[in-house]
Order: C-alpha cells, then structure tokens, then sequence
C-alpha cells in the first residue's frame, strides 16, 4: 500500500480516501483550510479508526495537541478527542 493515495474505513463504516495527494477540508467545524489526508493531518496513529483518535484529519491548527509532559509516544489528536482522554 503506497501513501500517496488509498482508501480507509471509518469507525462509522464510510469509506474515504486518504494519503498525501488527496486534497481535503480540515474537518474542524467552521474552518475552510485546504489540506492533504497524510499522516501528519491524521487524528490518531494510523488511518480508518485508529483507537487513539477520530481518524479525521485536520489542519495544523486543529491538529497537534497532546500532552507534551508525557514520555510515552503519542498520537497527534484534534481537540475533542484530545478532551476526551483521561
Ligand atoms: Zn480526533
Ligand atoms: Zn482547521
């Protein structure tokens, strides 16, 4: 599987496509910023329904928060599952 272009499934069964040349909106309620659906705008750890994120894929300004005093590898996480963790 290349990263280039492929499709997942989502946690709510709908299949989309992803990777770096797929062109899409920042999932983010209200905002209009052009993305690619790589890896590093992904929600989560890996593509479809990752079990550590959304598997939304986000903006650099909805995207990146995590808890930055932990040792242990994180995800990169949107806001609402970023709010969701304990
Ligand atoms: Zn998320
Ligand atoms: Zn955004």
């Amino acid at each position: 599987m290349g990263y280039a272009y492929y499709t997942v499934t989502r946690a709510d069964g709908t299949e989309i496509e992803a990777g770096y040349d797929v062109t899409a909106t920042c999932e983010q309620v209200g905002c209009t910023e052009e993305i690619a659906r790589g890896l590093d705008n992904l929600c989560g750890s890996e593509p479809g329904a990752p079990e550590d994120g959304c598997g939304g894929y986000f903006c650099s300004r909805h995207l990146g928060y995590r808890d930055w005093e932990s040792e242990e590898p994180q995800p990169e996480n949107c806001k609402s599952c970023f709010e969701k963790r304990d």
